[in-house]
């Protein structure tokens, strides 16, 4: 084994010195390209420097997709579903997690007035037949969810299928008013379709809808997608496996634009060491706390739009790897 390995390293000695050597030469041949390449590649950086340093490094979530304006009136739309993974949802369950549901709307409504916003957030319970909950089986999909699936791209691979066919089969319970110019035209077979025709129903522009499952005691991650821009006017939503009424303001705020402020890698220029030490109970940091003794940053309220700027300070906590541009 010894000798292997020491032939191999001689071995290797060997090219090294033959790369070296070819590289010697080359680099004689051709140094004043050389140094003419490299002082082009600075005199680039120098120049790129006035123009790249800019706020579009901060993550475009203001106003975009369908959920615009946390302001006003607007509606979070709970859809109840029954899954495999979880309990399925008893009377009990539901009645307790919309409580919580109220009680979230309302801890965002203080904030709001404390703002000088005025905001009614109206929560609408989804019902088809009877019932105030529909097994996911109607609606042919299974959730599959763990603990770890923390990256939100292979999450929304997972997930987004099986939320497209559950707003399909929730669609089918959407009665529309009569006069309903839209409603009369739209197939509902998607999130998207379905906030649409839930906007047309409720004459209201913003909806946000959330699809509770009954996984409290499982202790798993809640998600929000399209909560970026999308492209598209592509319909935000959650999946919600808690009924802490911190979690499910925390996801309701990703709806109309916040970020999440604790350490993740989406956002590399967030200086989140020192964001923690000046929001330790901001809502988009923590959430299995009591919603009482948890604040809404000025960063989230720049982001759902409650403040037009963001100062110098709180801006630099999120460009924290880039310098700030003169203003
Ligand atoms: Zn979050």
């Amino acid at each position: 084994m010894f000798f292997y390995t020491n032939a191999i390293f001689s071995l290797t000695k060997g090219y090294l010195f033959a790369i070296t050597t070819y590289t010697n030469k080359l680099m004689k041949r051709y140094s004043l390209f050389i140094i003419l390449f490299l002082l082009l590649i600075s005199a680039c950086g120098i120049f790129k420097r006035n123009y790249t340093l800019e706020y579009d490094k901060i993550p475009m979530t203001r106003g975009v997709n369908t959920c615009q304006e946390l302001e006003d009136t607007v509606v979070l739309y709970a859809v109840f579903v029954d899954v495999a993974i979880y309990n399925p949802w008893t009377e009990f369950d539901i009645a307790q997690t919309m409580d919580s549901i109220k009680y979230a709307t309302k801890w965002i409504e203080d904030k709001a007035k404390k703002m000088n916003k005025v905001l009614v957030i109206k929560p609408v319970f989804h019902e088809q037949g009877t019932k105030d909950s529909f097994d996911e089986k109607r609606a042919r999909v299974t959730l599959r969810l763990n603990g770890l699936l923390a990256k939100s791209n292979y999450s929304y691979r997972r997930m987004g299928p099986w939320a497209d066919a559950v707003a399909k089969y929730a669609g089918r319970g959407i009665k529309y008013r009569s006069s309903s110019k839209v409603g009369k035209r739209l197939k509902i077979n998607n999130v998207q379709t379905l906030n649409q025709a839930l906007r047309d129903k409720l004459e209201i522009d913003d909806v946000a809808i959330m699809f509770f499952v009954n996984g409290y005691y499982e202790n798993h991650p809640s998600y929000s997608f399209f909560t970026q821009y999308a492209g598209t006017k592509k319909a935000e939503y959650s999946i919600v496996t808690d009924k802490n009424p911190a979690v499910i303001a925390h996801e309701f705020l990703h709806l109309f634009g916040a970020v999440d402020l604790y350490p993740h890698n989406s956002f590399p220029n967030f200086n989140f060491k020192e964001i923690k030490e000046n929001y330790d109970n901001e809502i988009m940091l923590v959430q299995h706390r009591d919603i009482e003794d948890l604040m809404i940053s000025p960063i989230t309220s720049y982001f759902i739009g409650w403040q037009d700027t963001l100062d110098k300070a709180n801006t630099r906590l999120l460009l924290h790897k880039k310098l700030l541009p003169v203003y």
